[in-house]
């Protein structure tokens, strides 16, 4: 979501005559759009101010903004403790950035802009195009979480649940579509808690699944209360929607996920998964982890290490618990951490197994790729297939926006090589 932020700062500051930079020293202004979800986020906001510091020590002081989520949480402390910093704009404020500039400008004090104005951000950006000409784009749909789980610090810094019009959104999708998108992946903190004036997740995939040239469709994060049949049915019906569902467990054990108040237990997870496989059975599934939760036992862990050995997710993000300022579960107490690292190592480890093996297995075998680029070496191109696996070719034609099919004839854990089936249908879905 950060990145799809950035972009619409690019747009709007555009308005002003401020344009990106790849010459970092010669930027008049620095944005830094920052992430609050875990401790180490916010140690490297102090680290790159830093770093703009030493670049400008001879130099005229450019204009430095943080913005996003750790401009929310911190950005009274941010500003006592690194003076450098011009202005903090929250993640529903961003809209006011060019006042802001032209303000400081004018040196101009402009500071702390942390109002919950998702309704006026959104009614400004929607009159500004978006400019992103990504073959694979980014569009927020939702935004906010009113879940409350007691690790998380959404609820906090981007707001209550807000869902964007269907109509706003098929605009914005079209416009991303024009510039050059094939692949549009919906975004929200809860993506399938979209709803707007009755119309759910799923009712926006057919509307945009529409738009001709759009040959994929994904969405990310949704959570298991939120998974209700007709998105389940989504994934038979719609030939433009991929078939990896990214679906957050956090813990294999039923104590943990009450003590998080995550709202659902295994069961109930699992029954999702076997839905989703039984309508459709090429789906695959990535989810994310908290590994060492307050209370959690080794008999708790080894439920979280089972569950991945059943469900055989091809990607996995665990991260260790971190307890943050503001949370319920920040006062809790840790379990020895020392311990908690040994679980996370051991996690990955599985994780990584089950992750190489299944790199393994697609070896011989075909997929579909959409091209997104050419890498550094020339005549190569770079694109994923259905299930986001990198996978690079050898190709004179030009493959980019272009979906290929390609036998996959080598691999690692991270990337795919193949080779373009010259003379096979080559598959577009529903073109
Ligand atoms: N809304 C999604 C859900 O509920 O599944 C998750 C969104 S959250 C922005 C992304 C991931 O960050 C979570 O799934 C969780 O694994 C991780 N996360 C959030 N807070 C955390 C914390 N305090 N410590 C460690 N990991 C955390
Ligand atoms: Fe955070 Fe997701 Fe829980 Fe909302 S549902 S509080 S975004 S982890």
């Amino acid at each position: 979501m950060n990145e799809y932020d950035s972009n619409r700062i690019y747009d709007l500051t555009k308005k002003i005559d401020y344009l990106k930079t790849e010459i970092l020293d010669e930027a008049d202004c620095y944005v830094l759009n920052t992430c609050h979800i875990r401790e180490k986020a916010t140690d490297k906001v102090y680290h790159d101010i830093g770093r703009v510091k030493k670049q400008f020590r001879k130099k005229t002081k450019p204009i430095v903004l943080v913005t996003g989520c750790v401009a929310q949480a911190e950005g009274n402390i941010l500003l006592k403790k690194e003076k450098y910093i011009d202005a903090v704009i929250g993640p529903q404020s961003f809209h006011e950035i060019n006042k802001i500039i032209l303000n400081l400008e004018k040196k101009q004090k402009s500071i702390n802009f942390t109002e919950f104005d998702v309704i006026e951000k959104f009614d400004n950006l929607n009159s500004i195009k978006n400019s992103c000409n990504e073959i694979s784009s980014f569009l927020t749909i939702q935004e906010g979480c009113n879940k409350f789980c007691k690790f998380c610090v959404v609820p906090y810094t981007r707001g209550a649940e807000y869902s964007r019009s269907l109509k706003e959104l098929s605009e914005e999708a079209k416009q991303l579509v024009n510039n050059g998108a094939k692949e549009i992946t919906l975004l929200g903190q809860n993506v399938n808690a979209y709803n707007f004036e009755g119309k759910k997740l799923s009712d926006l995939i057919f509307q945009i699944s529409k738009i001709k040239d759009l040959k994929r469709i994904r969405y990310t994060t949704s959570h298991p209360k939120d998974f209700t049949q007709d998105l389940i049915d989504a994934h038979k019906d719609c030939e433009k929607l991929m078939p990896l569902v990214h679906l957050p467990v956090q813990s294999g054990s039923n104590k943990i996920l009450e003590a998080m108040n995550r709202k659902h237990t295994i069961e109930e997870y699992l029954k999702i998964i076997e839905k989703l496989n039984k309508v459709n059975p090429g789906i695959k599934f990535s989810s994310d982890f908290i590994i060492g939760y307050p209370g959690e036992t080794l008999e708790d862990f080894k439920q979280t290490e089972k569950l991945i050995k059943d469900v055989k997710y091809i990607n996995s993000y665990s991260f260790i618990f971190s307890a943050r300022p503001g949370t319920p579960a920040f006062k809790l107490e840790k379990i020895d951490q020392p311990e908690a690292m040994q679980r996370l190592i051991s996690f990955q480890s599985l994780a990584e197994e089950i992750k190489t093996k299944y790199m393994e297995n697609l070896i011989g075998k075909t997929s579909n790729v959409l091209f997104e680029n050419k890498t550094k070496d020339k005549n190569k191109y770079f694109g994923r297939d259905e299930y986001l696996n990198s996978v690079i070719v050898r190709s004179s034609e030009s493959l980019v926006g272009k979906i290929r099919k390609v036998k996959i004839t080598r691999g690692n854990h991270k990337t795919l090589y193949g080779e373009i089936f010259p003379n096979l249908n080559q598959n577009n879905y529903a073109a």
